[in-house]
């Protein structure tokens, strides 16, 4: 293993987005020895602005005293007076929210859970590792950032205050776009399906993310309104998928509060029968942070749905409410395992283990498993290793536009079966 300290440690086809080269990267790590061998090794990279703070505090009044945030923080966790943990939360109190790599001696089991908060606060998170690190690891953490930068990077707050009529026009105008991920099968290389992903577009262009309006639409009531409105785009882009020969299953995220509402399944079986789109290409992706309130209303909705040939998936599986105990009452015939266990799993063993694990189990109930965020080659290959059926994430493709989707879908097949049968 070898620390970040010469320049024979330079990765060399790696060269930083411009974004990350102008904002800058704040290195947060008491040992003064430490710090300078990391911001000595960013410098042979080009990066204009390094940052240095030996404490928690230092790093939060630096940070609070920029006009634009740096880009990236790498993070020590044991530090002096305000350690790692408590510079996170105060950042996110502060909505302030840089992307992230966290690099410390403690142990593994800890520097996961530290992982988890860092993403349970909403940062982007682009690595945790223990020290020493890889400086290709390292390199691939700063490579992620470019993923995560277009869509997921706040800035400074910019008190774009979202309410909840802005939401309900959004709906009625049309404003909300949805934009197709397409999952692959790992045994055949063909595509899977897509998932449909909501997309906000506001007048002046900018784009909010689901992670913002989903939680806005579920507090105020409009969350049925929205996922109909989404059902019906999705339909529409169906028909004109199938007109250009494409046909191919979707998968539509539904919040567990929807299924508290009694009309659901005869809205959903209503829309899909005009349109003439078989049930058994649609799946209604369960996702959820709150717990289901009406337990009686949730099953008659999703057993009358399977009934007419719907299915449904468990999403973000091993994550708060999806758990085994949902797989027991609800009629699930996929389940779709959180990324937290696919970054990572690589190198970090107990991760492999719970990965497998799911993996297995799903095989055991007949259901099929879904790996969702793979962004690398080695991540796909570990789950075709282990057996699990579908993968999703920016390695096989981004979300696309319904337009894009249609080049894709030809010109990437062949692409994919490569990838699925290269070893
Ligand atoms: P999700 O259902 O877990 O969707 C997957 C999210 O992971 C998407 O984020 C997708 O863009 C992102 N993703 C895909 N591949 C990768 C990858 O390789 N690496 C990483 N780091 N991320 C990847 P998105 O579109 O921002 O959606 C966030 C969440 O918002 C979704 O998470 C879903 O829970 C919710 N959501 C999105 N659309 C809808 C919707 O129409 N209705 C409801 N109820 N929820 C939605
Ligand atoms: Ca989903
Ligand atoms: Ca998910």
């Amino acid at each position: 293993m070898i620390y970040l300290n010469t320049s024979t440690n330079i990765v060399t086809d790696y060269c930083p987005v411009d974004s990350l080269v102008s904002q800058g990267i704040l290195v947060v790590e008491d040992s003064r020895l430490q710090r300078k061998a990391v911001v000595d090794w960013l410098a042979c990279y080009g990066i204009e602005n390094i940052f240095e703070a030996d404490d928690g505090q230092k790093a939060l009044e630096l940070v609070e005293a920029m006009e634009v945030p740096p880009a990236v923080i790498i993070l020590d966790l044991e530090l002096p007076e305000v350690d790692g943990i408590e510079l996170l939360q105060e950042l996110a109190m502060k909505n302030i929210r840089p992307a992230i790599i966290v690099a410390s001696s403690v142990d593994e089991v800890l520097i996961g859970s530290v992982a988890a908060m860092v993403q349970a606060l909403r940062f982007p998170l682009l690595g945790a590792f223990r020290k020493p690190c890889e400086p290709a690891s390292m390199v691939d953490a700063l490579r992620r950032f470019e993923q995560v930068s277009e869509e997921n990077i706040q800035r400074r707050p910019q008190s774009l205050e979202l309410k909840p009529e802005n939401l309900s026009d959004a709906i009625v105008n049309g404003d909300i776009n949805i934009v197709y991920q397409p999952k692959l099968n790992l045994q055949t290389g063909e595509i899977a399906g897509v998932e449909g992903l909501a997309r906000w577009r506001l007048n002046n262009k900018q784009i909010i993310s689901p992670n913002i309006f989903i939680p806005l639409a579920e507090e105020s009531d409009l969350i049925g309104a929205l996922t109909l409105k989404i059902l019906d785009q999705a339909l529409a882009d169906m028909i004109r998928w199938r007109e250009s020969g494409l046909v191919v299953p979707m998968a539509i995220n539904l919040s567990a509060k929807c299924l508290a509402d009694r009309n659901l399944a005869s809205d959903i079986i209503g829309r899909v029968r005009t349109q003439g789109i078989p049930p058994h290409l649609l799946t209604f992706e369960i996702t959820e942070s709150a717990l289901v309130v009406d337990l009686a209303e949730a099953l008659a909705n999703t057993s009358r749905l399977r009934l007419k040939g719907f299915s449904f998936s468990i999403d973000d599986y091993g994550t708060g409410f999806s758990s085994m105990q949902q797989l027991t009452r609800f009629p699930f015939s996929e389940l779709k395992i959180d990324r937290s266990f696919v970054h990572g799993a690589v190198n970090r063993e107990h991760l492999r283990s719970i990965l497998q694990s799911a993996i297995d189990m799903g095989t055991r109930l007949g259901i099929t498993t879904v790996a969702e965020g793979v962004e690398t080659q080695q991540e796909l290959q570990l789950l075709k290793s282990m057996g699990c059926h579908h993968v999703q994430g920016y390695l096989i493709s981004r979300p696309l536009t319904s337009e894009q989707l249609v080049e894709w879908g030809s010109a990437k097949l062949q692409m994919n079966a490569e990838i699925c049968n290269s070893d």
